[in-house]
């Protein structure tokens, strides 16, 4: 099944009820109005000269227009390519050019970023254009901007002219060529590039395909329950697998309704979303949960709907996970885990396992799904010791886009190499101890700075933790912990110490404590530790 293709079923079945509201913009689609928007644009991208395998970059924050450009490109078989909206004009040339991307739809503006600028800095062809000249050729494959705002700017197409055009092509019955494009997309076709969080550097393009992650989407939702009778709330971004793969194809595939609080994360803005859509489930990274916990007027929301969700992407703290069972309602709550290059999911813990493996494992291998732990020299290890995580299956990408060395590395005879610590018991469960690169190895005992985490969570001021490597000239490397103290709270180096002290193994103590008020992270909320790690370096100094 395509994208598309899953669209059209469910608004068959639901054509009436809730499909997505968009808070933010004050929007709402039923089923049926939604599938209706998307043939618009898709007809309308048709005739701008989009074909079935161009890339089709989106630049926005989380706004209806995602959504429409998402099932639009997929409708007529272009390639969509995630773009994340913290990007400033270096990367953006990078992600642009790295796949070739001949139109973009973006917003015009995101929090202090212009994007339009942004963009015709970089495609000063584009302006020249329509200028009636063409002189500089930076970057040649880019020829249409598409705003989601309007423009006066030369060279700039408006949201809302385009899907004009798409209406009043359909009423000229241009419908009949997306039937006729249907009949030529194939699920193993690619729909999406989709770049990774960067979180350990730079952020690489995996190529995903209709059948990639229209099935994952499936087993996440079944892993949740979740039917039309949902009402899913996504705050994570769209940009990112989370938002489109977990967040929208999860609903598109059930008929569940998703609603959107805003254009980026914001506690309290989602907070009142779930209050007052009555949602029964909610997704985020662990960052997200423990910001809506830790809100003023957390007590004074009404969260009794809440069933299930997701929270997922990084390390899941027991205590936040413990927090959001008792304090949102969410008994049901699940933990995933995966990558972008795997569409994403290949663990997930299910509504029916015992809370205390919900709470401290990433679950089982999700249906369809190989799995394997290996050591440095790729053999098996028993169950329960460490190795690196891979998976084989349906789910794997079919490559980094167009660059088959860095994809021969990770995919080796179909098995994806996570880069991922973890360990399985004997039931199946696994449990995520960090990632390989974070691992830090002191007077030769390796430390896995997660185990840290945890025990540093457990501090009454310590609202949160990150724990990691840096280079020590005797014993090759130290534990930092950059800390952040809950709001009023005062606490010294000293005391964190002293806290752990006893409690773990004297290796593992911190040898430097760092307080901060906030940490470097991605737009998914994930915690940058290189970043953490450079700071440190120069502190130290
Ligand atoms: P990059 O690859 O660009 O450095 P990234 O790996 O963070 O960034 P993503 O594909 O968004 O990009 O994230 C996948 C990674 O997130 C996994 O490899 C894993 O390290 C981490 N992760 C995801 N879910 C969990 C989880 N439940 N528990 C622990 N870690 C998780
Ligand atoms: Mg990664």
């Amino acid at each position: 099944e395509t994208i598309g293709q899953l669209l059209a079923g469910t608004a068959q079945r639901f054509p009436d009820r809730p499909a997505a509201v968009f808070r933010g913009q004050g929007i709402r689609w039923t089923w049926s109005e939604f599938a209706e928007e998307v043939d618009r644009l898709a007809v309308a991208l048709v005739e701008i000269g989009i074909e079935k395998g161009d890339r089709v970059g989106i630049w926005s924050p989380n706004r209806a227009e995602w959504l429409l450009t998402q099932f639009a490109t997929a409708r007529i078989g272009a390639i969509l390519v995630n773009i994340n909206p913290a990007y400033r004009v270096v990367e953006l040339e990078y992600a642009l050019n790295k796949v070739a991307c001949k139109a973009i739809i973006c917003a015009e503006r995101f929090k202090s970023s212009n994007y339009l600028e942004m963009l015709l800095e970089i495609a000063p062809e584009l302006a020249a254009q329509h200028a009636g000249r063409l002189d500089v050729e930076r970057l040649s494959d880019l020829r249409i901007v598409v705003s989601m705002d309007g423009s006066d700017l030369p060279g700039v197409l408006a949201f809302s002219d385009l899907m004009a055009r798409g209406s009043a092509a359909l009423e000229g019955g241009a419908g009949a060529i997306l039937a006729a494009l249907d009949a030529e997309l194939f699920s193993d076709e690619p729909i999406n590039i989709q770049f990774t969080s960067g979180t350990t550097g730079a952020p690489k393009g995996a190529t995903l395909t209709h059948r990639n992650i229209v099935n994952n989407a499936r087993y996440v939702a079944m892993a949740m329950r979740l039917s039309e009778a949902d009402v899913l709330c996504v705050p994570v971004p769209l940009y990112h697998c989370f938002g489109m793969v977990l967040g929208v194809l999860s609903c598109v595939s059930t008929g569940a309704s998703m609603v959107f609080p805003g254009e980026s994360f914001d506690p309290g803005v989602t907070l009142a979303a779930l209050a007052e859509e009555n949602c029964t489930a909610l997704h985020g990274v662990p960052t997200m949960f423990i910001a809506q916990l830790e809100h003023p007027d957390f007590a004074s929301f009404n969260l009794s709907h809440l069933r299930t969700g997701i929270m997922a992407g990084s390390p899941c703290p027991i205590e936040t996970m413990k927090k959001a069972v008792a304090k949102m309602h969410l008994a049901e709550i699940t933990i995933a885990y995966g990558m972008t290059e795997t569409s994403p999911v290949s663990f997930q813990s299910s509504t029916t396992d015992p809370l205390d493996k919900r709470t401290t494992t990433v679950g089982r291998i999700q249906p369809h799904l190989e799995v394997k732990i290996v050591d440095e020299y790729g053999s098996i290890v028993p169950i329960g010791a460490t190795g690196e995580l891979c998976t084989k299956g349906y789910s794997v990408m079919q490559g980094y886009w167009r660059d088959e060395e860095k994809t021969h590395e990770s995919i080796v005879d179909g098995w994806m190499h996570t880069g991922d610590l973890a360990t399985l018991d004997a039931d199946g469960y696994c449990n995520i101890v960090g990632r390989l690169k974070d691992m830090l190895i002191r007077s030769g005992e390796n430390i896995y700075p997660r185990e840290i985490e945890e025990f540093l969570f457990r501090h009454p001021k310590i609202q949160n933790a990150q724990v990691f490597g840096v280079p020590d000239k005797k014993n090759g490397e130290e534990v930092c912990a950059w800390v952040v103290l809950r709001e009023g709270e005062t606490a010294t180096v000293e005391e964190v110490r002293e806290f752990c002290r006893g409690q773990i193994a004297h290796f593992k103590v911190p040898r430097y404590v760092h307080f901060v008020s906030e940490l470097p992270m991605t737009v998914t909320g994930k915690v940058q530790k290189f970043a953490m790690r450079e700071q440190m370096i120069r502190l130290l100094e």
